[in-house]
């Protein structure tokens, strides 16, 4: 069948600029580790606001390596949304634990601070050892109330902000906080897979202000091994000399992907910027539609409600744009037919087979997870996307609901 568009949910963006970055990388000394993995860390701390970045294969190996680095073994848990992309979960069990879940807020649809807490109070103490909230969508969750929440319990925060590099919010001091600055998580953990804000092929890092940490993920993205004599636990036996300290693993990013993520970097904010522009269209069109304002369950008779949630405390970074639909397998099949490719995110993680399986919260009620998946769909959102698509888009959905 032919379709006058083809538009997918997400894409990257590569420029001339990109090309010939990567092509300098290919002609220079180092196809893997060389400078251009630590200045795509030291650039990408400064973008997030963080001390310290670790670049790594992708945004799974820097989920694992957090979890880790933080000591998650058998037996120790750790909460998690349902909301979200299954390797939030994944690298929890990667390393033996459990993995519980707590039920989303329905406007914002991130992780709820108030269930969590309740999940947590409903345990002895120091039955969780970790949270694992995710800013969703690019909606920057409020990491400082997660951060006195877990201080009561003497837990940790991973940040999965793979959707919210360039998100921040406001925090009861006034002051922006960036996604990933680790001034309220332990650690945060960033993608560049080709659908998310920065490209890089794979790749993925990791920021925090901790330094203890930071040495520690330095060593395990490269088999447990270090040579800096600092860090030395023997004498050393001459230049070659390095020591297997822990057992780590090969985690690297090549210097080739490097270069892409430095070149996509330096153009971040103009695809925010766009990002922002697509969202407010969106938003008015389905205003003018008599969508469901701002967010929340969709109501009774409502077909259509919307995800937009402008705020002026708040960059919501737009990865995704989502709606919530009353007939959504109809709109995903109609818009196929005509040619866009909207796709949901996420099926909520705990309904998987492998998590209903290992049923570590089978008295949890995960309802607003569950009735904002029956109707949620991404829409189209990336900076290419012209006006003509975007409207072409509008259109459909008009014609959808009609
Ligand atoms: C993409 C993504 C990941 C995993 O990143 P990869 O680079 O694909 O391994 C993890 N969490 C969320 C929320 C994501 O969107």
């Amino acid at each position: 069948m032919s379709t006058k568009y083809s538009i997918p949910y997400g894409r990257q963006n590569i420029t001339d600029a990109d090309i010939a970055a990567v092509t300098e990388a290919l002609q220079a000394d180092y196809l893997t580790t060389g400078p251009r993995v630590l200045e795509f860390e030291v650039k990408f701390a400064e973008y997030v606001g963080a001390k310290y970045a670790v670049a790594v294969a992708n945004g799974t190996a820097a989920l694992h390596l957090c979890a880790l680095a933080l000591g998650v073994e058998k037996g120790l848990r750790v909460i998690t949304t349902p909301i979200t992309f299954a390797a939030s979960a994944n690298c929890v069990r990667y390393c033996g634990g459990e993995v519980w879940f707590a039920d989303i807020d329905p406007v914002t649809l991130t992780l709820d601070l108030e269930k969590t807490r309740a999940l947590i109070e409903a345990h002895e103490p120091g039955f969780f050892q970790g949270i694992i909230p995710v800013d969703f969508a690019g909606y920057p969750v409020d990491l400082e109330a997660f951060r006195e929440l877990a201080d009561e319990h003497g837990m940790w925060i991973i940040e999965d902000a793979c959707h919210a590099p360039g998100g921040w919010f406001t925090d009861s001091k006034d002051e922006k906080q960036h996604c990933g600055n680790g001034n309220y998580a332990d650690l945060a953990i960033f993608s560049f897979h080709p659908v998310k804000h920065i490209a890089s092929g794979e790749g993925g890092m990791i920021t925090t202000n901790n330094a203890d940490l930071y040495n520690d993920l330095m060593q395990l993205r490269t088999h447990g091994i270090t040579r800096d004599p600092d860090q030395l636990k023997r004498e050393s036996d001459g230049g070659w000399y390095m020591e297997m300290q822990q057992l780590g693993y090969n985690y690297r990013i090549p210097d080739i992907l490097c270069a892409l993520g430095i070149s996509q970097l330096s153009r971040a904010d103009e695809g925010m910027e766009r990002r922002q522009e697509i969202a407010k269209k969106y938003d008015n069109a389905f205003k003018k539609l008599g969508a469901d304002a701002g967010a929340g369950q969709l109501s009774e008779g409502a077909k259509l409600l919307y995800h937009g949630l402008p705020s002026s405390d708040r960059q919501h970074a737009f990865h995704l744009y989502v709606i919530q639909v009353e007939d959504r397998k109809g709109l995903y099949d109609y818009f196929r037919e005509q040619g866009i490719y909207a796709q949901v995110h996420y099926i909520p993680v705990h309904t998987m087979p492998y998590y209903a399986e290992l049923n570590h919260y089978s008295d949890i009620d995960l309802s607003l997870a569950e009735n904002y998946y029956a109707g949620g769909l991404s829409l189209p959102m990336y900076p290419t996307l012209t006006e003509e698509e975007q409207d072409f888009v509008i259109d459909r959905v008009k014609t959808f609901l009609a």
